[in-house]
C-alpha cells in the first residue's frame, strides 16, 4: 500500500522514446545555429517534472518551482537547496517512522536486519540500455535516490508505490552533499527499506559509487552493485565508433576533466595521454577542453586527430560535434554544447559512419537522432 500517493504517470515512456527516435533522421554537416528549446530528458534541478515526481516530499510546502530567474544564479541555487532540504525533511522523517513501524510489526521473532542498498547504473539515458537486472531492482525498491543524469524515461519505470528522492548534482552546485546522501542511504537501509541509488551510466565510473559503497559497508550494510552502460560505451556504440580497433587504437583511457580539489586543470595527464594509439574519452570535460586539447598537441598528438563531442548522448536530444583536434574547442564553443557532454579523441573517431567527410577545414555539428 502506498504511504503517500504519487501522481499517476500519464504516458508510456519507452513508447514515446521510440517514437522520438524514429522521427529523427540523421543530418550530416548541419551547423547548429538556434538554441535548444526542448526540455531535457535529464532531471534538471528546476524541472516541473522533477517537482511533480518528488511531490510526496513537499506536503508541508506547495511545490513552486522558480519561474523567473533570480538576479544571481548562485543565490537562486542556495535558495533552492536550502528550501528543498528543509521542506523535504518532515516527509522524510515521516516515511522513516512508517518504515520502522512496519518493520517492527513484520519481523516479530523473525529476521530484523537492515535492508539492502543497490547501486544501480542506468546507462547514458536511453531506457532501452538498462540491464534486465536494473529494471527488476528499480521496480522492487521502496525508496530511490536519483541524480541528474538519470533520465526521466528511466524514472518512469519506478513502481507507483515507491518514493523518489532527487539528490542530483550539477557542476559547481550540489543539491545535497555527499555526506547527506550517505546518511540518507544509511538511515533508510537501517529502517529495513530496499534502497536503490540510481546513477547515470555505470555507478563505478566517475560516479562516486565507490565512496557510497565504502561508507555503507563500513556501517554493516550490504551493498549490491548493478553495472550500467557507461557513457563512453553507450555513446561510442551509438555513433559507430570502436573504442579500440586493431591497428588503430590499442588502448582506451577514461579521463575526468575535473580535478579533485575543485581546480580546473586536469592537464597533468596530458603528457601521458598524448598517445596516437590510445583513444581518450573525457568525462565532464567541456570546461577544460581548450587547455587539454592544446596540451595534447604540445605533447605530440597530431593536430588533425579526429575528435567528437556528444551532448545528451543516446537521447532524442543528442547533438554531436565532430572536428579535428586543432579546431575542436572552437567548434564546441560555437555549437554551444552544454553538460552532459562526452568527448572522444582519437583516430577511431574517423571510423564512425557519421564522421563528416564533407570537410577538411571545418567541423560538423550532426544531429544524429
Ligand atoms: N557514471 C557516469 C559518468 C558520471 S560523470 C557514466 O558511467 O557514464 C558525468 C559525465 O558523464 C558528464 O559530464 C558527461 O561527460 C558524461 N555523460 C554521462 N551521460 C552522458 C550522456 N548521456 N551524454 C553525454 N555525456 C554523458
Amino acid at each position: 500500500m502506498a504511504l503517500v500517493q504519487r501522481i499517476p504517470i500519464s504516458s508510456s515512456s519507452i513508447r514515446n522514446w521510440q517514437q522520438a527516435r524514429t522521427n529523427l533522421t540523421p543530418i550530416c554537416c548541419l551547423h547548429y545555429n538556434t538554441a535548444s528549446s526542448s526540455s531535457s530528458p535529464f532531471t534538471e534541478k528546476h524541472s516541473v517534472e522533477r517537482y511533480q515526481r518528488d511531490q510526496w516530499l513537499y506536503k508541508a510546502v506547495e511545490p513552486t518551482p522558480p519561474s523567473t530567474p533570480s538576479p544571481s544564479p548562485f543565490e537562486d541555487e542556495v535558495f533552492v537547496r536550502e528550501n528543498d532540504i528543509a521542506s523535504q525533511l518532515p516527509e522524510l522523517k515521516k516515511l522513516l517512522a512508517v518504515l520502522k513501524e512496519k518493520r517492527v510489526k513484520g519481523c516479530k521473532g523473525g529476521d530484523c536486519g537492515p535492508g539492502d542498498v543497490y547501486l544501480v547504473g542506468t546507462g547514458p539515458g536511453d531506457p532501452e540500455l538498462l540491464t534486465l537486472k536494473a529494471v527488476r531492482v528499480i521496480q522492487s525498491a521502496d525508496l530511490l535516490l536519483y541524480d541528474r543524469l538519470v533520465s526521466n524515461d528511466v524514472l518512469e519505470l519506478v513502481s507507483p508505490d515507491a518514493r523518489l528522492l532527487y539528490v542530483g548534482k550539477t557542476a559547481g552546485y550540489h543539491s545535497r552533499t555527499q555526506e547527506e546522501i550517505h546518511e540518507l542511504l544509511l538511515n533508510f537501509a537501517e529502517a529495513g527499506a530496499t534502497v536503490v541509488r540510481l546513477k547515470g551510466g555505470d555507478p563505478l565510473v566517475f560516479g562516486r559509487g565507490g565512496e557510497e559503497m565504502d561508507f555503507l559497508q563500513q556501517q554493516g550494510i550490504r551493498v549490491q552493485v548493478i553495472p550500467g552502460i557507461t557513457a563512453a560505451s553507450g555513446i561510442a556504440a551509438e555513433l559507430g565508433i570502436p573504442l579500440t580497433h586493431r591497428g588503430v587504437a590499442t588502448s582506451v583511457r577514461f579521463l575526468t576533466g575535473h580535478s579533485r580539489k575543485g581546480g580546473t586543470d586536469p592537464l597533468f595527464v596530458a603528457e601521458n595521454a598524448a598517445d596516437p594509439d590510445t583513444t581518450l574519452v573525457v568525462y565532464m570535460g567541456l570546461g577544460t577542453l581548450p587547455s587539454l586539447a592544446q596540451k595534447l598537441m604540445d605533447h605530440g598528438l597530431p593536430s588533425d586527430t579526429p575528435a567528437v563531442a556528444v551532448e545528451r548522448g543516446t537521447t532524442p536530444l543528442q547533438r554531436t560535434v565532430f572536428a579535428e583536434l586543432k579546431d575542436f574547442a572552437t567548434e564546441i564553443q560555437s555549437a554551444g554544447l552544454v553538460s552532459p557532454t562526452l568527448i572522444i579523441i582519437g583516430k577511431v573517431v574517423e571510423l564512425s559512419p557519421l564522421w563528416p567527410h564533407c570537410t577538411k577545414e571545418s567541423s560538423c555539428l550532426v544531429e544524429t537522432r
